[in-house]
């Protein structure tokens, strides 16, 4: 028997027919570029696990804000890095808390880059956690339960702050069970009722997260928190958490950390209709720059082919620290 060759290559044999039929494409809209905002003043202070990625003071702020701008970045993630931290995160819903003076301070230099707030109280609780917590001692050690529905009520306050403060997306992160619903309707009856909510639906317990706690200084000092993020070995429990997500009014959903999990990112895109995020996280981050000072690989080529899979998966949005890299890169290619 004998068949014709088939002849893949004629579709691959110059630049302008491989341009023609590109299946997927990374544009600058694509792209949320994170920020960590510090209390204080001239602060540019690198992140030692994460070349490139800085603590700025609301004053140097200005000039990184201009760059994204510049570049067509459309929206920033902001992370706050508190004076003080208590047990309860009260900082993280103070309307002079610093994602909130951050947050007025964008909007009034450049109005229309979206700003999505992150909503959690890990950053701002002095244990470290998401939520509050009941501790107790065992076997010397102490240990403590996250609780969940007391925890709400403070994310609530969080969000509805950011809201006043003039976010334009809330990213609630921590998964509290019903968190979703809570800052739903916190928010409408807040008269946010316009405002979207970017939920973490599917938010794995991964060790891709180290470098930003370092970054956030936001290590538990105690326990983990397998109870509230999902075990990385679960498909079917990521559509359980999309799906009530869903009910709860979530606008978009976002799967974290992304590089690991594309296969949740395309499941999710397969089984929902609403926009999907990817957050390219900073363990993902810090490999390729690592591995890129070395000399190892180029760097260019790894970030835009990890992008493009996240694209090609299935992402709408993708939340990354190389955004600004990738928008100058994607700038040169034209
Ligand atoms: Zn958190």
């Amino acid at each position: 028997m004998s068949f014709p060759i088939v002849r893949h290559r004629r579709l691959r044999q110059s630049a302008g027919i491989r341009g023609m039929v590109r299946e997927t494409v990374l544009d600058v809209n694509d792209f949320v570029q994170p920020i960590f905002v510090a209390h204080g003043s001239g602060i540019k202070r690198e992140i030692n696990s994460m070349p490139g990625v800085y603590h700025f003071s609301l004053d140097t702020l200005e000039e990184e804000v201009k760059d994204i701008v510049d570049l067509g970045i459309p929206a920033v993630l902001l992370f706050g890095i508190p004076e003080s931290k208590d047990s309860v995160g009260s900082s993280a819903y103070d309307e002079n808390g610093i994602v909130q003076q951050a947050t007025r301070k964008i909007k009034e230099l450049y109005p229309d880059l979206l700003v999505v707030a992150d909503t959690c109280l890990c950053e701002f609780t002095d244990h470290g956690h998401c939520g509050m917590v009941h501790t107790f001692e065992r076997d010397g050690h102490v240990c403590g339960d996250v609780l969940n529905d007391e925890s709400l009520e403070l994310l609530v306050r969080t969000a509805v702050s950011q809201a006043q403060a003039g976010a334009d997306i809330i990213a609630p992160s921590n998964m509290m069970d019903g968190f979703v619903h809570a800052i739903r309707t916190g928010l409408d009856e807040a008269g946010f009722s316009h405002i979207p909510i970017m939920s973490y639906s599917v938010k794995y317990a991964s060790a891709f997260y180290g470098p930003f706690r370092e970054a956030a200084d936001s290590a538990p000092q105690f326990g983990d928190r397998k109870t509230y993020q999902m075990d990385p070995a679960n498909v079917r429990e990521a559509l359980r958490e999309a799906e009530s997500d869903v009910l709860e009014g979530a606008d978009m959903l976002m799967v974290k950390p992304a590089m690991a999990f594309l296969d949740i990112v395309r499941l999710l895109r397969d089984q929902f209709d609403l926009p999907i995020v990817a957050y390219n996280v900073s363990g993902e981050y810090s490999m390729v720059k690592a591995a890129a000072q070395q000399g190892w690989i180029s760097e260019r080529a790894i970030v835009t082919e990890i992008l493009l899979g996240m694209k090609r998966a299935g992402a709408d949005i993708i939340i990354t620290y190389f955004a600004k890299d990738a928008a100058r890169w994607l700038r040169e290619g034209k």
